[in-house]
């Protein structure tokens, strides 16, 4: 059976890293664990094993199991040329960083990143030598005043973390284009099936699958799809590092993928109604979320993406931490966790604004819901409470 290339994703997702000599006459790749491969004599080592992608040579190249979840997701990442995994998002973030950047060079970073992502730019880049720049992802205008001539890359999140905005991709990747310097971004959000990266000018589309992929909180893994021209130097660079999943992950990881895009749609539905019920509440500032009309990025949003998920945040009127506490203190059926894209719904207390640059809408108390499969009447109602037990104070 082929995996279906041209027809819709979530027909796709169905068979998608199933190959006859990976799988057998089986449905699912089986876990197939092992480090190491017996020669016949000493003629067929010396003869050595080809070390080429899809044979196995050593464990830490990896097995079929993993090879079958890589090949999966390049395949829904339109323009990729291959797919490397790493043990978590963070892994896959700091790995394609080190591939593209040397010492010396600059790195442009979106001022609503990923929080790890800024921290690695002090621990990880800084001490490499390899200098960051933070840039306002909503000044398209600006944006090639940041080049220097040692700019060599740009990392990218859309919607950005916590803030949620959503920002010119074809046009921040055409201008780093000219300049000469690569563009990765962060696809955590949106994945690939609500947002082809490669095809909107980006050259590296990073994954935490921790979250939608895996989409039941029970492993932790990164992936890294890239286009042709940075996808060797993304391999040598995750090979060199020794980064391996595990078999057991990645079969774990290729369930999650099967129920994708259903979970996305219905997260998605879930998202908007629950978002646009906190729009009319008057406890409610703002409802940072670009899938809701009249919000600012919907536009790009309808343009650019052809999907959405369950993450959203909003930002509470009061300026009192205590009744935040007690809001979010009142939930019940939303865990306080970090992490997201599960099936259970998480809530989370953060400052709206960004770091270096200023932001048009005034910041205050942010709140981050992940929205899971429940049924969004029930979480509307777990909301609701949770706003009058706040008042009650
Ligand atoms: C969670 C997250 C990551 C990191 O993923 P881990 O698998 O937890 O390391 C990267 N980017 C974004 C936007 C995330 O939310």
């Amino acid at each position: 059976m082929s995996s279906g290339s041209g027809k819709k994703p979530s027909t796709r997702l169905v068979a998608a890293g199933r190959r006859q000599e990976w799988t057998g006459s089986v449905v699912n790749p089986p876990v197939w664990r092992g480090s190491t491969h017996l020669y016949a004599d000493s003629a067929d080592l010396r003869r050595g094993r080809p070390n080429r992608d899809g044979e196995f040579y050593y464990g830490r190249r990896g097995s079929p199991t993993q090879w079958a979840l890589a090949d999966a997701l390049t395949g829904l990442e339109p323009g990729a040329a291959g797919t490397l995994l790493f043990p978590s998002g963070v892994a896959a973030i700091a790995g394609s960083l080190l591939a593209v950047l040397n010492s010396g060079d600059v790195l442009l970073m979106t001022d609503n990143a990923y929080e790890p992502s800024r921290t690695m730019a002090r621990s990880l880049l800084d001490p490499l030598g390899i200098e960051t720049r933070f840039f306002d992802p909503l000044d398209v205008q600006g944006f090639a005043s940041h080049f220097c001539d040692r700019t060599k890359a740009v990392l990218l999140e859309s919607p950005g973390s916590l803030t949620m905005e959503i920002c010119d991709v074809p046009a921040l990747t055409a201008v780093a284009r000219e300049k000469g310097a690569i563009s990765l971004i962060d696809n955590t959000w949106a994945s690939p099936l609500g947002f082809p990266a490669l095809q909107q000018g980006c050259d590296v589309s990073i994954m935490s699958l921790t979250k939608h992929v895996g989409g039941h909180s029970d492993l932790m893994m990164g992936s890294v799809a890239a286009t042709t021209t940075v996808y060797n130097r993304l391999r040598l660079t995750s090979q060199a590092l020794g980064q391996v999943v595990s078999p057991d992950d990645a079969a774990l990881a290729l369930r999650g993928l099967r129920t994708l895009s259903l979970r996305l749609e219905r997260e998605t539905v879930s998202a908007i109604a629950i978002a646009e019920w906190l729009s009319r509440r008057p406890e409610v500032a703002r409802v940072l979320c670009p899938m809701l009309p009249d919000s600012p990025g919907h536009d790009l949003w309808r343009r650019d993406f052809t999907g959405g998920c369950g993450l959203f945040s909003f930002v509470l009127r009061g300026s009192e931490e205590q009744a935040r506490a007690r809001f979010i203190d009142s939930l019940e059926l939303f865990g306080i966790g970090y992490s997201w894209g599960g099936y259970e719904s998480l809530v989370i207390p953060f400052e709206a604004g960004r770091i270096r640059t200023a932001m048009a809408a005034p910041g205050g108390l942010g709140v981050r819901l992940s929205i899971g499969l429940e049924d969004p009447a029930d979480l509307i109602a777990d909301l609701e409470q949770a706003f009058a037990a706040m008042e009650r104070a």
